[in-house]
């Protein structure tokens, strides 16, 4: 295959493909269905020179201007059971699949596990980028390998859950491996004794309500799905990016000093013992829940999520963002630090 057999589409608008419904250009795309797209790529050298942007469903950006790159959109598909052991049955996806369609898959082969990240907006090869996670879980507790192209090399990589450095939100991708690796397939492991994770207290009342005292692994999902369209803007509705902030975490000192002076604080203990502070309580603290700056604005029923009220700019969105982390900053003397990727 060489580039001039791929589809490149120029001046191409990203509208679509943003969840923050954001109306920025890319100038060139390009739909990935398999590695030799990639191949081809690499060997073209005036495409393999352009800036890449590697995308998936679009909901962790925002489009703060228009790409002078090439957008590689993940559109591979494919999903089957592996393998197996005494411990755990394993699934592969092909990155473009979308991740809530393969949790409800892997449930409608009665395989547990992925329930508690129900309804996580975006694709398979995403979800490791950021270690998505939710209602107690992260990816990481779930995942096997993955494989991806290392874009500088054209080496092939297999990486397991330690190559990757999983951490809060993190992994290699964001690191060293940022703008270099495409990810192309995750195989994940789920376990074969299923015990329901209900370390959330949102989610075992929410099973509580619907009277399931032994709740399957599709009554979890059910229960996240219903909470999460209770409590999250639909992207198709109005646009957002999911969670805006990450959580910060601060010492056991910096919480104590905090709880001092805002005994109202909402804040977890963490295995290593520090402290996840609530990004939504410190903003709404600050008085951002509800308000807007141009036509970007704070979620009225969640402080953590920027919406899109209508042809917001990325620009808009960047600026209430800064305005949020400064007010936080001067009121508690937190940092807070967006979760998605500004391109
Ligand atoms: C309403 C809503 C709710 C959300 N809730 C959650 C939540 O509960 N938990 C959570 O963790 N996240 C949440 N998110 C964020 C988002 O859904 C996840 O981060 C998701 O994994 C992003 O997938 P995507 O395909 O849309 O990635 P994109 O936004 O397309 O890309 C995100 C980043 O990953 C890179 N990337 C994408 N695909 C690949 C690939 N194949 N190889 C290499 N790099 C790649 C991109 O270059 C970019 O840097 C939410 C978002 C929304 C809109």
């Amino acid at each position: 295959m060489t580039i001039s057999q791929l589809s490149l589409q120029f001046d191409f608008s990203l509208r679509q493909h943003n969840t923050f419904g954001i109306d920025a250009k890319a100038h060139a795309y390009l739909p990935v269905t398999s590695v030799e797209t990639l191949h081809a790529l690499r060997s073209d050298a005036a495409a393999s020179a352009l800036p890449r942007l590697v995308l998936g469903g679009g909901s962790n950006l925002v489009l703060t201007q228009d790409f002078p790159g090439l957008v590689l959109h993940m559109c591979s598909r494919g999903r089957e059971i592996v393998g197996e052991d005494n411990d755990a049955v394993y699934v592969k996806a092909a990155a473009g699949e979308n991740w809530h369609a393969l949790v409800l898959w892997t449930l409608e082969q009665g395989l547990g596990g992925l329930e508690n990240l129900s309804l996580i907006p975006g694709s398979v090869g995403a979800a490791p980028i950021q270690n998505i996670g939710a209602y107690g879980i992260e990816l990481q507790e779930r995942f096997h390998e993955l494989t991806a192209i290392d874009m500088e090399s054209g080496e092939l990589l297999t990486l397991d859950r330690k190559a990757c450095a999983f951490a809060y939100r993190d992994s290699i991708f964001k690191q060293r491996l940022r703008d270099r690796a495409v990810v192309l397939d995750v195989t994940l492991a789920l376990p074969k004794r299923w015990q329901p994770d209900l370390r959330y207290a949102d989610v075992a009342q929410e099973l509580d309500a619907r009277k399931l005292a032994q709740p399957t692994a599709r009554d979890v999902s059910d229960a996240v799905i219903a909470i999460r369209t209770r409590k999250l803007p639909d992207p198709a509705l109005i646009g957002n990016a999911g969670s805006f902030f990450k959580n910060p975490i601060v010492t056991e000192q910096q919480r104590n000093a905090l709880l001092e002076r805002h005994p109202q604080l909402v804040n977890h203990v963490q295995p290593d013992g520090a402290y996840k502070l609530a990004a939504g309580w410190l903003i709404d603290q600050c008085g951002w829940k509800g308000k807007s700056l141009g036509a970007a604005g704070v979620y009225e029923k969640q402080a953590l999520v920027l919406v899109n009220r209508g042809g917001a700019t990325g620009q808009e969105v960047v600026h209430l963002a800064q305005a949020v982390q400064a007010d936080v900053l001067a009121r508690f003397g937190v940092t807070l630090e967006p979760e998605p990727i500004f391109i």
